[in-house]
C-alpha cells in the first residue's frame, strides 16, 4: 500500500513541486544522488569499484528537452574512465515523443561512448515503455553489440526476455514501478529473479545482477560458480549510496561490483522510487525533514 502511494507520489507534479523546492529533503538526495558526479566517479573508482552513470531526468515532453540529455551524456562522457558504463532511459531520450527519435539519440550516445570504451546500458521503466524499449535494445545491437539492456524480474514475460537476449548484456533487477499483471508479492518476484538468473547464467549473455538482496547476492554467485564463469563473467550492481559496505565487501572480494551513479537536478522522480522500495527510509526522509 505505502509502495504504491509512494509511486503514485513520484508521478505528482504538485508533490514534486513541494518537495523539489524545499531545502530540507537536501540530506536525502545527498544520500542517492551525487553532488559533484566528477568527484564521486573517482572516489569509487579508487576504492576499486566500477560505475554505470545515470543522468537524471526521464518522461521529457519536449524534443528540446530530449536533445539536451543527449548533449549532457556527451558532456558526461568526457569525464568517464574506460570500462565505466552509461545508464540512459529511453523516455530522456524522446521515447514517449517517437521510438525514432529515442533510437537516433541512443546511437549518438552509443557511437560517442564507443569512442572512449565505454558502455551504454538501456534502463527499464514504466511497463508501456518496455516494447519500445527492446525494440530500440534490438535496432542498437547491430552496430554496438555491447549495448545492455535491464529486465525487470517482477514483469512475468521476464523469463522468456532472458531467453530471447542470448549474447546480450543484461542488467536483471526486481523492477522498481508497476505494471499490470507483474508480480507484487517478495516472494514471487524473488522467484521469478532466480529463474531469470538461472537462464542468464547458464546462457551467452553477460548477467549484471542489480540487487541489494543478500540472497539474490549468494545465490547469483553460487550459479556463476556452478555454471562455471569466473569473475569476470558476469557482474553485481547496487545503487549508489544503497549497501556501501557490501559493495566493497564484495568488490574486496574480486568480484566486478559496478555502481550506479545517478546524478542532475531532476532527482525526484528517482528518490520517491528509492523510498518506495524501502519503509525505513520514508523514516529517515522525514526525520530529516523535522529535524530541522
Ligand atoms: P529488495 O528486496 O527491495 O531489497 C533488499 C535489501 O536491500 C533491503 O532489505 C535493504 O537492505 C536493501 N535496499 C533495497 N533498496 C534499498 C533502498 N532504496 N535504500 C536502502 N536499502 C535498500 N529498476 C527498474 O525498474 N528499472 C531499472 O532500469 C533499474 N535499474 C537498476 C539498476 C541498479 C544497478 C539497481 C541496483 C537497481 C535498479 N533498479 C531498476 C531498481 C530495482 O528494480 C529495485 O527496485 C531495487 O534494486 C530494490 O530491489 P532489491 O533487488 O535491492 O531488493
Amino acid at each position: 500500500m505505502l509502495r504504491q502511494a509512494l509511486l503514485a507520489v513520484s508521478k505528482s507534479e504538485r508533490a514534486e513541486r513541494v518537495i523539489s523546492t524545499s531545502r530540507l529533503t537536501a540530506d536525502v538526495v545527498r544520500r542517492y544522488v551525487a553532488d559533484d558526479v566528477g568527484a564521486v566517479i573517482g572516489e569509487l573508482t579508487r576504492k576499486g569499484l566500477l560505475v554505470t552513470v545515470d543522468h537524471l531526468g526521464e518522461e521529457v515532453t519536449e524534443q528540446a528537452q530530449a536533445e539536451a540529455a543527449v548533449a549532457e551524456y556527451l558532456r558526461l562522457l568526457g569525464l568517464l574512465p574506460a570500462g565505466a558504463d552509461v545508464s540512459v532511459k529511453l523516455t530522456a531520450l524522446g521515447l514517449r515523443l517517437s521510438e525514432g527519435l529515442a533510437l537516433d539519440h541512443a546511437a549518438a550516445i552509443c557511437r560517442a561512448a564507443a569512442a572512449r570504451d565505454v558502455t551504454v546500458t538501456l534502463d527499464a521503466e514504466e511497463h508501456d515503455t518496455i516494447s519500445g524499449l527492446h525494440s530500440v535494445h534490438t535496432a542498437l545491437r547491430g552496430d554496438h553489440p555491447d549495448v545492455g539492456v535491464v529486465v525487470q524480474a517482477y514483469l512475468p514475460e521476464a523469463l522468456e526476455r532472458c531467453e530471447s537476449l542470448a549474447g546480450a548484456r543484461v542488467r536483471l533487477c526486481k523492477g522498481a514501478y508497476t505494471a499490470p499483471g507483474a508480480y507484487t508479492r517478495p516472494a514471487d518476484i524473488d522467484r521469478s529473479f532466480v529463474r531469470c538468473l538461472r537462464i542468464l547464467m547458464a546462457g551467452t549473455a553477460y548477467p549484471m545482477v542489480a540487487t541489494h538482496d543478500p540472497r539474490m547476492v549468494r545465490i547469483a554467485s553460487t550459479l556463476a560458480v556452478l555454471e562455471g564463469r569466473d569473475v569476470t563473467g558476469y557482474e553485481h550492481q547496487m545503487l549508489y549510496g544503497v549497501r556501501p559496505d557490501e559493495q566493497l565487501r564484495l568488490a574486496g572480494q574480486g568480484a566486478r561490483m559496478r555502481v550506479y551513479v545517478p546524478y542532475g537536478s531532476d532527482w525526484y522522480a528517482y528518490l520517491m522510487r528509492r523510498l518506495a522500495e524501502r519503509p525505513r527510509n520514508l523514516a529517515f526522509f522525514l526525520r530529516s525533514l523535522l529535524s530541522r
